[in-house]
């Protein structure tokens, strides 16, 4: 295969609002992708934390093409059997009584926005309490909702005008969260841990200061678990680590393994506002996607799956806290969920892993996340962390 004429061909085709490195990936498996020249990386990306179970993990590639074989796509107008599975597995190992579908992180988070507003203006019988409070440093997506509660100004100031109503706090700050939330306030979105943000721990405080607050205000608290959720921690959510309980989670990335989904899970006082026709979506939830996340939730909920993600999650931590450079500011994170803050920006560190077999991203400019998949080992930990230390030398 040629690689310099797919990578210029994307150049002439693909509008360009991303920045790819000069590589054409063709195949992967487990916690590895190949290129065209055959060369082999060690994934501690997953697809932006994706690929839980690795790349073609022989059940999931099974379930998907038994799945594609049978029934792919009849739209929400009718029942099938994997979507009425996925929704009792996510309904049944959580705080949730139900949940709602969508394709994406993005979409996942507008409903919650949605179904809060409505809480507000029929449960409450509100309709002034339209106000969302968000968080510096949050992420949670590119539509003009979700968009409008990103922080980063950058991403939204040449849409303009986002979705009114959103005011931002300090992440871990309880005082600027009290400034921001009040009768106004339909609701209160927040990583527990922020991944884009730079892989930032909510402090356990925060949070059940949020909760509290919410409950004053009678304001529902939105986890946006998109990232941090479904074993990435290494507890199936990440808000069971803080023991608070939210009235919204989302969920998206790793749901389906590498396919495209959303989630928005809700309790009873917002399923009981939530009418036929309210919100809704064509792809949402189609049995081919929920065949392969069935097999996901199926495999990261067992308590031995998510033990060995805790026990390789810790060695990673302590792998990490062996690297020798003076450009290390701090290493923190939750799970295999890591980061490595560094002095300076860490764009070439990251290549020079590139080239070294070792794929890595950032969260912000300073800070390099590592997100592998969850099956990785200790075998590969060993490898990762060998080739970060070259890169600091
Ligand atoms: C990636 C991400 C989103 C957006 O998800 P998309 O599927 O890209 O729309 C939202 N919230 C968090 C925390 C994310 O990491």
């Amino acid at each position: 295969m040629d690689a310099a004429a797919i990578i210029n061909q994307e150049a002439n085709y693909v509008l360009q609002t991303y920045v790819r490195p000069e590589i054409v990936f063709t195949h992967g498996e487990g916690a590895y992708l190949f290129d065209s020249e055959g060369k082999r990386y060690l994934d501690f990306t997953s697809g932006i934390a994706v690929t839980a179970l690795g790349h073609s993990d022989p059940e999931w590639v099974t379930a998907v093409a038994q799945q594609a074989a049978t029934l792919t796509h009849v739209s929400n107008l009718y029942h099938t059997v994997p979507h009425a599975e996925l929704a009792e597995k996510l309904v049944t190992n959580s705080f949730a009584d139900k949940v709602y579908f969508c394709n994406s992180g993005a979409e996942a988070n507008e409903a919650a926005l949605k179904f809060a507003r409505k809480v507000a203006k029929v449960a409450l019988n509100m309709p002034d309490k339209t106000g969302i409070v968000a968080f510096s440093g949050g992420f949670h997506g590119r539509t003009m909702g979700a968009l409008a509660a990103t922080y980063k100004t950058q991403y939204r100031e040449p849409f303009q005008p986002v979705m009114p109503g959103v005011v931002f706090a300090d992440f871990n700050d309880l005082v600027s969260a009290a400034q921001a939330i009040d009768a106004h306030t339909c609701a209160v979105i927040v990583e527990p841990v922020q991944g884009e943000g730079g892989v930032n721990l909510a402090t356990p405080e925060f949070l059940e200061g949020l909760r509290v607050l919410c409950d004053q205000h009678q304001a529902l608290l939105i986890f946006d678990e998109v990232q941090c959720g479904l074993g990435r921690t290494g507890t199936l959510w990440a808000h069971e680590a803080y023991g608070v309980t939210p009235d919204m989670m989302t969920l998206a990335k790793p749901l389906a393994g590498g396919l495209p989904i959303g989630a928005t899970l809700v309790t009873q006082t917002v399923a009981d506002v939530i009418k036929p026709g309210d919100h809704g979506s064509t792809f949402a939830a189609g049995p081919l996607v929920c065949a392969a996340a069935n097999v996901v939730v199926e495999r990261v909920r067992q308590a031995a799956f998510l033990a060995q993600v805790r026990d390789n999650a810790a060695y990673l931590h302590h792998r990490l806290q062996m690297l020798e450079s003076d450009e290390i500011v701090a290493v923190r994170g939750a799970g295999l969920l890591m980061g490595i803050e560094m002095k300076t920006a860490v764009g070439s560190l990251i290549s020079r892993a590139r080239d070294k077999g070792l794929l890595v991203i950032n969260a912000g400019p300073n800070v390099l996340r590592l997100a592998p998949p969850l099956i990785i080992g200790r075998d590969a930990i060993d490898t990762a962390a060998a080739v970060i230390q070259e890169c600091l030398a």
